[in-house]
């Protein structure tokens, strides 16, 4: 618990994120604060409906908060306009997706390499780019396959390398296994704890399971978007640490300023 090995890729200072349905106001984040760590595969677990997937937007850049600040790579992703926040994500983030989300005309080269289109890089290049991402998550024998004539399991993969292909410093996944069997499931947890400890990059999935947060290097348990238990935190408390910014605060008691 080093200060040299805590140098935060996202800082996430009391954040809300106050969703309004005409008269009814929904906290789906209700005032949370994290740091997360270069090379940490963190899990954000909770049931449905506790703000995983707002808690993953907001970290994403996918979207803004109501309130708070939050700092990926040191930008102050709260203050950035639609564009900037549109380049920001092509710079910095990729994405996992539960339903994968691949062009269904589209080979598995073509599917992985389309996001370095964006990037203005020439056709050779990116394909060899996608034919080593693709090597990556073990699927040399299917590169000129669609996705209809691949397992879901092979598909996720696919969904993978699209996003090792830009080699991202933040991979954010939300339930990227829901949609698989329970076998597959963790070979594709496996693959994504080996990448990213192998690259140091930083991996931030939601999960509503526990099973599947035992995975990860560190649980973020979320309930009615108050962080409720955060492995980090519980760390620096047994080292006889403070705790910061609340980490381990037990709901919103406390009396912090809330906004209306
Ligand atoms: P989870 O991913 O943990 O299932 P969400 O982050 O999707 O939870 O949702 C948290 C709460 O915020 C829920 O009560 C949900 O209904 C609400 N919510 C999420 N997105 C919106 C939205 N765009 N508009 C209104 N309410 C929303
Ligand atoms: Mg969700």
């Amino acid at each position: 618990m080093q200060e040299n090995r805590k140098k935060p890729v996202i800082q996430v200072k009391n954040v809300y994120k106050i969703f309004k349905l005409g008269e009814e106001k929904v906290r789906a984040l209700d005032g949370v604060s994290v740091n997360i760590y270069k090379g940490e595969f963190v899990a954000i677990v909770g049931t449905s409906g506790s703000g995983k997937s707002t808690f993953l937007n907001m970290m994403a850049g996918l979207d803004r908060p109501t309130r708070g600040e939050i700092i990926i790579a040191g930008h102050h992703i709260e203050k950035l306009s639609e564009s900037r926040l549109v380049d920001f994500r092509r710079e910095h983030v990729g994405f996992i997706f539960q339903a994968y989300n691949l062009l269904p005309q589209m080979n598995a080269i073509e599917n992985v390499a389309l996001p370095l289109s964006f990037r203005g890089m020439e056709k050779k290049k990116r394909e060899r780019l996608a034919v080593n991402a693709l090597k990556m998550v073990g699927l040399e024998k299917y590169m000129a396959h669609r996705p209809t004539e691949m397992s879901g399991g092979q598909q996720q993969r696919v969904g993978i390398a699209r996003a090792l292909v830009l080699d991202p410093q933040i991979i954010f996944a939300d339930e990227p296994t829901g949609n698989l069997d329970s076998h597959t499931t963790l070979d594709i947890l496996h693959l994504m704890q080996e990448i990213v400890h192998e690259k140091q990059q930083t991996l931030v999935m939601v999960t509503h399971d526990n099973h599947l947060a035992s995975f990860a290097d560190r649980r973020i348990r979320i309930i009615d978007g108050v962080i409720v238990d955060d492995d980090e935190a519980a760390e620096e408390a047994e080292d006889g640490e403070e705790t910061k910014d609340g980490k381990t605060v037990k709901g919103n008691e406390g009396g912090k300023d809330v906004p209306e």
